[in-house]
């Protein structure tokens, strides 16, 4: 079991991740995690719905402001 360090809940591997910066450990969710929307120079591809997009939301470590990871905020597929 972890736990998480913005909510202090504890939560299985599968739906935690550990930011590379700071080692805290957060749930993937946006309530444990920083927001930010970036826009990108060129369009990437996301490998979930296919769809080329500039926009993408990133997630951030609320501590240390690690990038964690980005998604496409058309389909919520993970675009890292
Ligand atoms: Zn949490
Ligand atoms: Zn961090
Ligand atoms: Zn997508």
């Amino acid at each position: 079991m972890l736990i998480c360090d913005t909510c202090g809940k504890t939560g299985d591997a599968e739906s935690m991740m550990r930011c590379s910066g700071c080692k805290r450990i957060f749930h993937k969710n946006v309530k444990c995690v920083g927001v930010r929307e970036i826009k990108l120079k060129e369009e990437k591809r996301c490998p979930m719905c296919g769809q080329k997009t500039k926009k993408l939301n990133e997630r951030i470590c609320p501590f240390c402001g690690e990038h964690l990871w980005s998604l496409h905020i058309d389909c919520g597929g993970i675009i890292t």
